[in-house]
């Protein structure tokens, strides 16, 4: 399969593309290079998937995304019980880093957009000092007014940003994608949630060993158990993923091509 010719399948209604890491870091590059077009990524997880129920516009602007990254493991196993097919986990925040690696040689600037503003400085710092050569063009906190917004839209262009990272958490980086984005002239636009704050240390993400054994999720409750209200939706998503197994299989097998 080459990057330009993903296959899309549906799990538990959203729409979640058979990548691998190396594929979507191939297509995103690609994408990001034409300039002619806005493209934009988002990342599939079980909240992701309920929200889109409830949330039409969400869905809407998912349905136009150039790649829906199997961003939960949730996702990955859906996959595998509803649907009988292996999908790799691609999380948003490895393929924003491996994109962030990749713009020295690829000669790809970069401009990142959103946290608060000691998180924003830092993680484009850490950024810096793990990439030497990422290139990145500029960054603003995510407090920007309703009024500066056109400002701060012309100053991505003017900078000439062909990647644009939008860490303001979701819906609310999607609606801004959707609203701004093509304004800025970038070819790619990557929502990443909290991302920044990880990359910036006020956040932890997992060690590897909980990342490998896929408990990455687990680990984020256990830091902030301020987002359990929220986590609730995965235990939803366990339910109903084992209930349909179980009483509907032969129906939910779902695919389209993209
Ligand atoms: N945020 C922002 N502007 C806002 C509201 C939130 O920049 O008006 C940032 C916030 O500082 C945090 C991120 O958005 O860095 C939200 O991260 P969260 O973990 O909630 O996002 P998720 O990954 O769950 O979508």
């Amino acid at each position: 399969m080459t990057a330009t010719n993903i296959e899309r399948t549906r799990v538990l209604g959203a729409p979640v593309d058979a990548l691998t890491m190396d594929l979507a870091l191939e297509r995103a590059i690609e994408l990001a290079k034409d300039r002619r077009k806005l493209s934009y990524v988002v990342a599939i997880n079980p909240e992701k998937t309920f929200a889109l129920r409830q949330n039409p516009e969400l869905a809407q602007f998912v349905e136009g995304a150039d790649l829906a990254l199997p961003d939960g493991i949730g996702v990955v196993w859906a996959s595998r019980l509803l649907n009988g097919r292996k999908i790799e986990r691609v999380p948003g925040a490895d393929l924003a880093e491996a994109v962030c690696a990749r713009s020295g040689v690829e000669g790809l600037n970069l401009f990142f957009y959103g946290a608060k503003e000691e998180s924003s400085a830092a993680a484009v710092e850490e950024l810096r000092r793990r990439y030497p050569d990422a290139r990145v063009v500029g960054r603003r906190n995510g407090y920007v007014k309703t009024e500066e917004m056109e400002a701060l839209t012309r100053e991505i262009a003017d900078l000439g940003a062909d990647v644009l990272l939008v860490a303001l958490g979701s819906p609310r980086q999607e609606r801004w994608i959707r609203d701004f984005a093509a304004r800025t002239g970038v070819g790619l636009c990557l929502g990443v949630g909290g991302t920044l704050d990880t990359w910036a240390g006020t956040v932890k993400r997992a060690p590897i060993a909980w990342q490998k054994l896929n408990l990455e999720w687990f680990y984020r409750l256990l830091k902030q158990p301020s987002r359990f209200w929220r986590c609730r939706r995965l235990l939803y998503y366990v339910v109903e993923v084992v209930a349909r197994f179980v009483f509907l299989k032969p129906f939910t097998h779902k695919t389209s091509g993209k």
